[in-house]
């Protein structure tokens, strides 16, 4: 049943840009056979997020020989979820699609997407069902961040989704409108809900150069979108306060009842150091999580913008 129709609509792709020069060719070759026959206008919005290679200026060739596509450059390096929003911003279709440029987002799957866009849903994500293509240790931290954020979150993420999905242009206002810095994308393609629904895709391997994500930028990736979307990890010290508040009565009831019983007791350094020290260590852990908290919070407090563009191509007059 198709409830409404894709004829005279306008397709957006979406492709965030680090570093991606050595794949832009075969990236082009395969987003125009993908979406010949559509039957929709097309237009490409790449973001250049401070690529230090090549990408700049391949993109900037691209725009002058093929008018659907278009060009943010961004100011400096800002990351892939800022470099996501600018192009969500400056994206005009009917229909947005955000994809990777390594083309591990396979183009070809973007027919089906626009087939259940057409019955009706807002939103359809593509679902990795092999990510074999990935290492071992990725699939495996991964694995365990989805289950911590979906344990957590009111909002959870479904499974093995990433930011490969078509969005309605409703759904796309609805993310414009959220204010945050900060930006889980996963986490608020999620929160916007809307109908959603899973296409499920065999993950490929790279086609050019390497990831620029690093253990350590992927667990600050973690943390960050953990902080946005569960207090959890504030909560959980009420609990582990109640808890030690109670061992400490009823260790104090043991001690005076052995008093009267036995008489006055030697006093142990040694339990007592460990006591000690363990309360400590469980106040450090906890000032450090609310840190994690407030440091979040004065960056969007500072209200800095998620991105900043140093040049605008192939928009028209009214860029
Ligand atoms: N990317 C970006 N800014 C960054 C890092 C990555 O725009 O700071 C882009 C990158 O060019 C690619 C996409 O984000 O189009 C996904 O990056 P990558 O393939 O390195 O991540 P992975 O697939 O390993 O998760
Ligand atoms: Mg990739």
């Amino acid at each position: 049943m198709t409830v409404r129709a894709r004829t005279g609509k306008t397709l957006s792709l979406v492709v965030p840009m680090h570093d991606e020069a050595d794949g832009l060719a075969l990236l082009f070759e395969r987003l125009d056979s993908a979406t010949t026959g559509l039957d929709v206008a097309v237009e490409i919005v790449c973001v250049d997020d401070g690529s230090r290679d090549g990408t700049l200026a391949a993109l900037r060739d691209r725009a002058a020989a093929d008018e659907r596509v278009r060009v943010v450059a961004l100011s400096r390096n800002f990351g892939k979820e800022a470099a996501l929003t600018a192009g969500l911003d400056a994206a005009r279709g009917d229909m947005v699609v955000p994809l990777d440029a390594d083309l591990q987002d396979p183009p070809e799957l973007i027919a089906e997407f626009l087939a259940l866009w057409e019955q009706g849903y807002d939103v359809v994500y593509g679902v990795r069902t092999d990510r074999s293509s990935d290492s071992f240790t990725k699939r495996q931290t991964a694995s365990i961040f989805y289950r911590l954020f979906n344990g957590l979150s009111d909002y959870p993420i479904p499974d093995s989704a990433g930011d490969f999905r078509l969005m309605d242009r409703a759904v796309v206002e609805a993310l414009k409108q959220l204010p945050e810095r900060n930006r889980f994308m996963k986490g608020l393609f999620s929160w916007v809900g809307f109908r959603q629904a899973g296409v499920p895709y065999a993950r490929p391997p790279r086609a050019a150069g390497g990831t620029s994500w690093s253990y350590r930028k992927l667990f600050r990736f973690a943390l960050d979108g953990l902080t946005a979307f569960t207090t959890a990890p504030l909560r959980v010290w009420t609990g582990v306060g109640v808890v030690s508040a109670l061992l400490a009565v009823i260790w104090a009831l043991v001690l005076i009842v052995r008093v009267l019983v036995v008489g006055r007791d030697v006093p142990g350094y040694a339990s007592l150091m460990v006591v000690i020290l363990f309360a400590f260590a469980i106040q450090m852990i906890a000032l450090g999580i609310l840190g994690e908290y407030v440091g979040r919070m004065y960056q969007e407090v500072k209200q800095r913008p998620t991105y900043l563009v140093r040049e605008r191509i192939g928009f028209g007059e009214d860029a």
